[in-house]
């Protein structure tokens, strides 16, 4: 390997002098950056720009007219890329021979200068930059299957076949490093190279090589062919990929980018498609590995550090992507991956066979193909943090949850009239996590089913039907469920509120009538006076269904002191007091595990859904031992699934791991730092108005003037678009659609709240100047 401590070392003055004496011209000289030669720009006074090119010692001189030689081939078969030509000395020969003040001999070339901005320092990149990069590479490739020279074949150090020369370095690197880097090395030493295509390649597409023009969108140049090498062809592309991906919030996203553009080009193979990812990822490799020896050999030299922070940086986000990530994003892109579909079709499909009472989120729907701890990933490639997503409640596709539904369903699966452990230990460990004497639990199947026997036991146990709810809120999509949902019978195609039900208001202390210390305790007056209400109407007061912290009302916190005093009027007239805890429960408040007991009260009976199962259909209603008795009245409740021995392994998963990955206390963490961060937006940006959260249960009002309190629906609507198109996925609420809810899996992090921050901030000063324009 060419050593960098044989790196030739002239001075400027040098450079000018070799510039007068071997070609005739008159220059100033400046140094430009390389990794093991010696290159100068040279000016001349007309503006004519040339490079200056002194090799490494070590430099075989058939690889310099075998690049020599390729500039002319070059030249003779355009690829609508510009290159440098070969300018000879005043002898008329294009390699020269000079003396070192070491007494060492030096090769020595002039080039011409092709103008244009590093790929590196053009940043960001336009998905349009990213595609034209992928095609240049392809050109490349296809233009160099016409070139042959002996010079190409050698057994070269950044050749990927060869990569075992840089694995050699890998105990350079300390203990962490090397623990993310050995698997690629494992990887690389799986690839079937006899399945790939193979010709000259140019090798070295990093970002410092590739020339952009001023727009910033089309690649116009790929520099410097010392690394020109007989290997497989997609190792062009892999390399280029690698580059792309450096710096980048969502590096597969980019590489689909160039990946697609270049199998545009030049079709890849079923065999270069599956080798691609491992290419990539033995490039970033073999590169921190040669920084690291070479740091060791030649310590001063800074560019051999240039690439190599983003590179550890990329490499920790490849890490943390879902398993195969890559590998299905680049067989999609090129039409290898089987039964895919595009979104037009699936949509096409869907309103066929789907009934439109379904809708879909965003202007442009999502084409989602998978879920990984907090980010969703689309047909594309794209990834997209996940704000929304309260359900897949310990992180998208958790392998324990997994690995236990899948470990139970090879097992058995059955109903709960059959002895079984899993029952009893899953239901002694969920009612352990609530206060006396909630111990009785029953297993449904959903959040509405859960709230809809909830309703059935209250009418049990007090031979009442009338039902308090609080205004706008949400309790399941059941013929019964509806008529207590102001959200639906309130709502468009609702048929109005039902002669059982009362509506107390909502106790929301930035829009509604009561704010200050004693603002629960006035909210819990009109709960006070619906039950007045119901229990005077026939046959009575069964329940007070209210939600632990209000979901489709707005994100919004209950003021202390509400559910007390709300609780007590309604157990004073014989009612139930349910809480429905199906979006916040299971330790998204952060503080406790229950969002109730942030109220300081004990209801009679609690509700569960959607985080429980992590998105297995599975719901609970835990009561009292008392509440429970008067509802075994003869009848038998029955329910085929739920409670079924796979649901209870999901269940008991899903606890398991909020204990072992201490989820309740990063809910208490994150939800501080996001709140601590959205409320310095206010700050900045008149839009949003009132922050407001508990935990990972988060949301603002967006509003158009902050006396008014005018509701900015249009402009919410816009942010969680404009959101969406930076890889952010959000949702508004509230009864005027202006609220944007934040509840992401509870695996989101302090980190993952600084980019909702800074995106917001980025994207809300847009949606201003538009509403302003
Ligand atoms: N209660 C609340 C508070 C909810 O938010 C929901 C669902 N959005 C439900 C009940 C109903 O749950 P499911 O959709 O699982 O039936």
């Amino acid at each position: 390997m060419v050593g960098v401590d044989k790196a030739p070392r002239f001075s400027g003055e040098d450079a000018v002098r070799l510039a007068r004496d071997l070609y005739g011209v008159d220059v100033a000289a400046e140094p430009l950056p390389s990794e093991r030669d010696q290159n100068f720009q040279l000016r001349d006074a007309r503006g004519g720009r040339f490079v200056l090119k002194i090799a490494n010692r070590e430099e075989r001189r058939d690889v310099l007219e075998m690049q020599n030689s390729l500039f002319e081939f070059l030249e003779r078969h355009p690829l609508g890329l510009e290159f440098p030509r070969v300018v000879s000395d005043l002898r008329g020969t294009a390699i020269t021979s000079v003396s070192g003040s070491d007494g060492a001999e030096y090769l020595v070339r002039l080039l011409t200068w092709v103008d244009g901005t590093c790929m590196a320092l053009a940043a960001p990149h336009s998905a349009e930059l990213l595609g034209s990069l992928g095609a240049a590479l392809g050109r490349m490739d296809n233009g160099l299957e016409g070139f042959s020279h002996p010079g190409v074949q050698r057994v070269f150090h950044w050749d990927l076949r060869q990569a075992a020369l840089a694995r050699e370095h890998l105990n350079l690197l300390p203990a962490r490093q090397r623990q993310i880097v050995e698997p690629l090395f494992e990887a690389w030493a799986a690839i079937d190279w006899q399945s790939l295509r193979s010709g000259v390649i140019y090798n070295d597409a990093n970002d410092y090589n590739v020339l952009v023009d001023a727009s910033g969108s089309r690649v116009v140049s790929l520099l410097d062919f010392g690394d020109v090498v007989h290997s497989a062809t997609v190792c062009d592309l892999a390399i280029g990929v690698a580059y792309a991906m450096l710096d980048k919030p969502d590096p597969i996203g980019a590489a689909a980018q160039v990946v697609a553009a270049y199998h545009g080009v030049r079709p890849l193979t079923a065999a270069e498609v599956e080798a691609l990812y491992s290419l990539v990822t033995t490039r970033l490799a073999a590169s921190v590995c040669y920084a690291a020896w070479q740091r060791r050999e030649a310590p001063g030299n800074d560019y051999l550090n240039i690439s190599n922070q983003p590179a550890w940086g990329l490499l920790d986000r490849l890490a943390a992507l879902p398993p195969g990530w890559p590998d299905e994003v680049f067989r999609r892109v090129c039409g290898f991956a089987r039964g895919a579909q595009q979104g037009v079709a699936l949509a096409a499909a869907r309103e066929k066979t789907l009934g439109p009472s379904l809708s879909l989120s965003y202007e442009r729907p999502l084409h989602i193909i998978r879920g990984w701890k907090q980010h969703l990933y689309d047909s594309q490639g794209r990834a997209f943090l996940d704000c929304v997503n309260n359900v897949a409640h310990v992180g998208h596709s958790h392998p324990r949850v997994v690995e236990a539904a899948a470990r139970q369903m090879a097992l058995l699966n059955t109903n709960t009239r059959y002895l079984y452990e899993g029952l009893t230990d899953y239901v002694e460990r969920l009612t352990s996590t609530l206060p006396e004497p909630l111990r009785v639990a029953f297993l449904v199947t959903s959040g509405s089913e859960a709230n809809e026997l909830a309703l059935r036991m209250a009418k049990a146990h007090t031979g009442g039907d009338q039902v308090v709810v609080v205004d706008a809120a949400y309790h399941g999509n059941t013929n019964a469920l509806v008529e207590i949902s102001p959200y639906k019978f309130n709502g468009r195609g609702g048929r109005g509120q039902p002669a059982h039900v009362h509506i107390a208001a909502m106790p929301d202390v930035y829009r509604g009538a009561h704010r200050g210390a004693d603002a629960g305790e006035r909210y819990a007056q009109s709960v006070a006076d619906e039950v007045v209400h119901a229990a005077g109407r026939a046959p009575g007061l069964a329940a007070f269904f209210c939600e632990a912290a209000l979901g489709c009302g707005g994100q919004i916190i209950l003021p202390e002191g509400y559910l007390t005093n709300a609780f007590a009027a309604v157990r004073d007239a014989g009612g139930v007091c349910i809480a429905d805890e199906v979006q916040t429960g299971f330790g998204r408040a952060g503080s406790h595990f229950w969002m109730f007991e942030t109220q300081g009260v004990v209801p009679d009976i609690v509700t569960m859904g959607k985080p429980i199962g992590n998105g297995h259909p599975l719901g609970a209603v835990v009561t009292t031992p008392e509440i429970a008795r008067s509802f075994a009245n003869g009848m038998e409740y029955f329910n085929t699934f739920g409670g079924n021995p796979v649901s209870c392994a999901v269940g008991m998963a899903v606890l398991d791991v909020i204990r072992d990955e201490g989820l309740q206390e990063n809910a208490r963490v994150t939800g501080e730092s996001l709140l601590a961060g959205l409320r310095e937006l206010v700050g900045r940006h008149e839009l949003i108005a009132d922050v407001r959260g508990q935990g990972l249960f988060v949301g603002f009002e967006m509003v158009r003037d902050r006396e008014t309190k005018e509701p900015a629906a249009a402009e919410a609507s816009a942010l969680v678009e404009g959101m969406k198109e930076m890889g952010v996925l959000l949702s508004t609420d509230g009864p005027f659609h202006n609220v944007i809810k934040i509840k992401p899996p509870m695996v989101f992090g302090e980190k993952d709240a600084g980019v909702l921050v800074e995106r917001l901030d980025k994207v809300m000063g847009r949606v201003a100047r538009a509403v302003a324009g």
